[in-house]
């Protein structure tokens, strides 16, 4: 699905509509010494480790892709709901 690179929307921060960029949402980078990673670690171990079922048949096809739209006057960022499609490419207007 193609999406603008840029859109005229309202910004809640300037209290009017503003050009705005569109990115991309992507997920950061686990660090392996966050509390949840070291206790799923530790959890894992030994005879019997796999604490729930892995998932064998994952029920949907697609998964939601999150916008960031950047105001360009305040630079604030703000997220758009997720919607589900395979892919989306941002295409100049
Ligand atoms: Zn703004």
């Amino acid at each position: 699905m193609n999406m603008p690179k840029q859109v005229r929307r309202y910004c809640p921060k300037c209290k009017k509509h503003t050009l705005q960029k569109v990115s991309i949402y992507k997920a950061g980078k686990r660090r392996g010494s966050a509390i949840g990673e070291r206790r799923h670690a530790e959890d894992k171990k030994g005879y019997g480790g796999q604490k729930f079922p892995k998932l064998a048949k994952a029920a949907k096809t697609t998964k939601k892709i999150t916008q960031i739209l950047t105001c360009s006057e305040c630079k604030k960022k703000w997220h758009k709901l997720g919607i589900r499609i395979r892919k989306m490419e941002l295409v100049a207007q």
